[in-house]
């Protein structure tokens, strides 16, 4: 089959079925994320990204790249960083939907950008909460504790957006002005944690323990760290069914019933019939992370 030249980007192997028999091929993943790009990219480009790729589809093995290669396309950017050992090591980044596209033709399912641009990577301007629902929470649990991070936000005078992981959970992401480090974003969203934790002992964990977690909901907050990355709004996830991580309006969530609610199908049509993007205004707010809790 001949390759398909999607915003002249060849995409090779269109056929392939890379969500399973049945599912989704490259060439629709490809159709996908043009669609797409208009309300994915204003998250993603300019920042250090992580891809998963899974070059035998979801059914074989996936893997994390974080580090440039040359072969990935000419739109996808390198950028130099320090690695946690002392030496450097690129990074890529992808600044427009060619980049995007180059991706899909390696292979790539799932984006995942850093809380930081390239232009200043020690200096956050996002952070993340992801909910982590133990087997068995109920979903208003989940949609219960999203909001609560919302108001404990809100009191410090951050506006925050969610989103659903396109699997069991929510992630509350809360834009700011550049200024701070990691290590005060981190200690920040610790406390929130700690608070949400101390408030709610019985619902909510905030340890990465896999053994206390049973029947509550883990509030992830070390997502907030230099190097850490969160799945971006509309990526697709390399799961079973083509789950979308999808941004969401806030009176949407109660609604929604599990964090896999948006397939590609259901995003595709979603991001057609969008008159105003679920998470307008979050590139213009101007606010603060606050000095002190
Ligand atoms: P789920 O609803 O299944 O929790 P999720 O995207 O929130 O979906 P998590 O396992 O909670 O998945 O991880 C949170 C984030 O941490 C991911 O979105 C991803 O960016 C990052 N992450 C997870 N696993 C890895 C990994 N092996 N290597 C690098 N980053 C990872
Ligand atoms: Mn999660």
């Amino acid at each position: 089959m001949d390759p398909l030249i999607v915003d002249g980007v060849a995409i090779t192997h269109p056929d392939r079925e890379v969500f399973g028999e049945g599912g989704p091929t490259k060439g629709d993943v490809a159709a996908y994320y043009e669609a797409v790009a208009s309300h994915m990219l204003p998250e993603l480009h300019g920042r250090p990204l992580s891809v998963v790729r899974c070059p035998r589809g979801t059914t074989g093995a996936c893997f994390f790249q974080k580090h440039h290669a040359d072969a990935l396309g000419k739109h996808v950017k390198a950028v130099k960083l320090k690695e946690k050992d002392g030496g450097t090591a690129e990074y890529l980044y992808v600044e427009d939907v060619e980049g995007v596209l180059e991706l899909i033709q390696m292979n790539t399912l799932e984006f995942h950008p850093w809380g930081a641009r390239v232009d200043d990577p020690d200096r956050p301007d996002r952070l993340i909460f992801d909910i982590d629902p133990a087997a068995g929470v109920e979903w208003k649990a989940v949609v219960a504790c999203a909001r609560a991070i919302r108001e404990r936000l809100a009191a410090s005078g951050l506006e925050s957006f969610v989103r659903t992981s396109g699997g069991k959970g929510l992630h509350v992401v809360a834009p700011f002005d550049r200024g701070p480090s990691w290590e005060v974003l981190k200690s920040f969203c610790e406390g929130v944690a700690r608070d949400m934790v101390d408030a709610a002992p019985t619902r909510y964990i905030a340890e990465a323990s896999k053994a206390k977690r049973e029947g509550l909901i883990f509030i992830d907050w070390l997502r907030n760290t230099r190097g850490a990355t969160s799945v971006t709004g509309w990526s697709l996830r390399a799961r079973a069914g083509a789950p979308v991580a999808m941004p969401v309006r806030w009176e949407e969530i109660a609604r929604l019933k599990t964090g896999a609610a948006f397939d590609l199908s259901k995003a595709l049509k979603r991001a057609r019939s969008l008159t105003a993007d679920p998470w307008d205004g979050i590139e213009t707010l101007k606010q603060s992370l606050p000095s002190k809790r």
